[in-house]
């Protein structure tokens, strides 16, 4: 319900989601982020199976950027972890696809919601290292995992300083046989590049931290989640996590009013003719964009 567009669907998502606040649950909500080919989703199957068999419940989300474009996502796809997709403790949700990212980002942000007031323990949500996604699910996560593949050379990959400016941990995946030197090799590289950047103050002593994994093998992934249970644990005591919840709920609030400001104008026939009038004149060099765009919101203001 909460990834449909029909008007009564979303009445009744609203409704069901404002029930839900008080259910009083809390799950540890993960994003993990990681270009095509690094292995994202070996690494939630292996991941995702570790933590069912502690006794957990996984759910698993993807939010994809390009599925706007097809129509249907690759991201979460099933086929993909089809040991997880079995077990009986953990759940598979593909990306949903919308018109646009706001859109995406909407229903996994709900869909988060959902799994954790349906008792979930860990929320993964996964995203590819493209654009604005990744900023987007740090949004709605407690914990973000940046996940690469070793160097070839010793230089830093090329990845984003904004990125590496959210990631809490950079698991540097196939750190095995053949593979393994230069995974070490990475990883060092990007604990000397994390001690560079400026202390946060939602990080304890040493965070963030990279560590050598490999999702194939099933190689250090006891030690991953003891990172992030001990980070989050901190983040607690220290109340990082109740405080970043609620700006996260005020960012969503007031995101979703500017989304549906944007909707209303689309919808409204008479402001989008005046909009086009308006665009023209602009294009054809007889109206300034200034003037044309004061024009505009003036007229927005009464009805
Ligand atoms: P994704 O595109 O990020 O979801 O990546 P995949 O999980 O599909 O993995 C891409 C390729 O890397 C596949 O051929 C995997 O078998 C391989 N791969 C994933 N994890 C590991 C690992 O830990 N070690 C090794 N050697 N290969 C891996």
């Amino acid at each position: 319900m909460v990834e449909s567009t029909r008007a009564d669907h979303r009445s009744r998502a609203a409704g069901l989601l404002d029930g839900l606040r008080g259910a009083g649950r809390s799950a540890l909500r993960i994003g993990l982020s990681g270009t095509p080919g690094v292995g994202k989703s070996t690494f939630i199957e292996s991941f995702g199976t570790y933590l069912t068999g502690r006794g957990l419940r996984v759910a698993v989300l993807a939010v994809d950027p390009s599925s706007t474009r097809t129509g249907g996502s690759i991201l979460g796809d099933k086929t993909r972890m089809e040991r997880l997709s079995r077990d009986p403790n953990a759940f598979i949700r593909p990306s949903p696809s919308a018109s646009h990212l706001g859109g995406v980002a909407r229903r996994s942000r709900e869909a988060v919601a959902i799994c954790e007031a349906a008792g979930f323990d860990v929320v993964l949500i996964e995203t590819v290292g493209v654009g604005q996604s990744e900023t987007m699910v740090a949004q709605m996560c407690d914990l973000f995992i940046l996940l690469l593949a070793p160097a070839g050379g010793d230089e830093l990959q090329g990845v984003k300083r904004g990125i590496m400016e959210i990631a809490d941990l950079i698991l540097v995946n196939k750190a095995d046989g053949d593979l393994r030197p230069a995974a070490l090799r990475t990883v060092a590289d990007y604990a000397g590049a994390l001690r560079l950047l400026r202390k946060r103050p939602q990080d304890p002593e040493g965070f963030p931290k990279a560590m050598p994994v490999s999702a194939l093998h099933e190689d250090g992934l006891a030690a991953a989640w003891s990172e992030m249970q001990d980070l989050a644990a901190w983040r607690r005591d220290a109340g990082h996590w109740a405080a970043n919840r609620a700006d996260q709920a005020a960012h969503w609030f007031e995101a979703q009013v500017r989304e549906g400001l944007l909707a209303r104008l689309d919808q409204d026939a008479r402001a989008r003719s005046h909009m086009a009038t308006l665009a023209r004149a602009v294009a054809a060099g007889t109206r300034a964009p200034e003037a044309a765009a004061a024009e505009m919101l003036e007229s927005l203001r009464s009805p």
